[in-house]
């Protein structure tokens, strides 16, 4: 039997995040993980590390998590990228949502500019004509998921945590897991096993919300910001079972990755072609010259959906000694690394610097969850 200040159950961003920030604060910590590292959800991911500013408590938590991503801008192996975001107007309407917004990203401290037709083409000429402006969001940037979730893990063991690779957690038992070689660790558990959360913890109520992804061959400076349509947050945030928006990035290899779906109802990985056809025409109608563009390959992800889109994260009522970071759906390879302070900082009983309450899973289990 093995005794740990702290058992994580899975290695996927989240995990490996807390566990970074565990072992760094000293805590004797084991990691859990089946698969590869980062191979679940976060494999999955675009890696865009954004603000979204439509629920203030994703705007805290996501404007937190970005200031944390700044130890990270100069780390080549995760390709850190500062290639900014830039929202897209389709029409003057659109645009007129910008001073709002722009106003709330300020408040979280965070620096954006309204952009007009003109700005917006000298940013990005491959845009289609007749687009109104938008938001530019400099200082975002891009990562690769896993490679970040490599490093994270690769941190925690130098602080001296344990990985138990290959092994998967079968039972929650009294003050610890039992593996499924039979194996029992016992301490506090943190679960971060994204979207397969029900198995081992059914009470927390979170369904799959399907992705596709595509990725094209290599175009060097073809396209030069993340680029979003300004309605993106209705398809991200809306309750629709089927949507697609336009949300097209530049990966640093020159390799143009091309978004994104949204389907609530499914768990296969099965590419779903109409909808990907879909997609790619949302894609094409902002920035035409994709049609001319390979592709080179298609993926889908599961992104872990909790009934209000918030995560769970805190301590799990009515379980001794388990806690939970899991249901960061669309926005965990953000929001991974304030995961990770919120959950030390209340594992060693310290005053977080932002306010934990609306993310506390006991909202789900009281009924409060929308
Ligand atoms: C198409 C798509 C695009 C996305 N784009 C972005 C983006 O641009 N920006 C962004 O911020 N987010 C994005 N996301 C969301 C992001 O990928 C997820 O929110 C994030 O990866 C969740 O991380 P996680 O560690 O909670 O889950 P996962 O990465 O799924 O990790 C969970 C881990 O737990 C392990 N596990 C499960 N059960 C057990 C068990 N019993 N014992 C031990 N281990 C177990 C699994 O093997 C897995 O490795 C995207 C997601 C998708 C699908």
């Amino acid at each position: 039997m093995s005794r740990y200040d702290l058992i994580i159950v899975g290695a996927g961003i989240v995990g490996a995040a807390c566990a970074a920030n565990a072992a760094c604060e000293g805590l004797s910590v084991a990691l859990v993980e089946p698969g590869p590292i980062g191979g679940g959800a976060t494999a999955a991911a675009m890696g865009h590390l954004v603000a979204m500013d439509d629920d203030p408590a994703e705007l805290a938590l996501s404007a937190y998590s970005l200031k944390l991503w700044e130890r990270y801008a100069h780390l080549e192996d995760a390709e850190f990228s500062r290639c900014g975001t830039l929202w897209v107007a389709r029409n003057p309407r659109e645009l007129e949502t910008v001073p709002a917004k722009i106003a709330r990203l300020a408040a979280a401290g965070l620096t954006a500019e309204r952009v007009d037709a003109e700005q917006l083409y000298q940013f990005e000429p491959a845009l289609v004509p007749g687009l109104a402006g938008g938001m530019r969001v400099p200082g975002e940037a891009v990562v690769y998921p896993p490679r970040m979730a490599r490093h994270l893990v690769d941190q925690a063991i130098e602080a001296g945590a344990r990985l138990y690779a290959g092994r998967r957690v079968a039972e929650l038992v009294d003050r610890g897991v039992r593996l499924d070689n039979g194996e029992r660790l016992t301490g506090p558990v943190l679960m971060a096993t994204g979207v397969e959360l029900p198995q081992l913890l059914p009470e927390l109520p979170l369904r799959p919300r399907k992705g596709h992804l595509a990725i094209t061959d290599r175009y060097p400076g073809l396209v030069h910001h993340q680029l979003l349509s300004l309605d993106y947050a209705d398809s991200a945030h809306g309750d629709a079972d089927t949507s697609v928006a336009f949300n097209v990035q530049p990966r640093p290899t020159g390799q143009i990755l091309i978004g994104s779906s949204r389907q609530f109802n499914v768990s296969d990985r099965e590419i779903n072609l109409p909808l990907l056809r879909q997609m790619l025409q949302q894609a094409v109608a902002f920035l035409p010259v994709l049609r001319e563009l390979q592709v080179i390959r298609v993926w889908t992800g599961l992104r872990p959906a909790t009934p209000d889109g918030r995560p769970y994260l805190g301590p799990v009522p009515g379980r001794r000694e388990v806690w939970v970071a899991a249901g960061h759906e669309g926005l965990g390879v953000t929001t991974a690394l304030g995961t990770a302070r919120l959950i030390v900082d209340g594992l060693l009983g310290r005053t977080p610097e932002i306010d934990p309450a609306p993310y506390l899973p006991d909202r789900a289990i009281t009924g409060k969850a929308a």
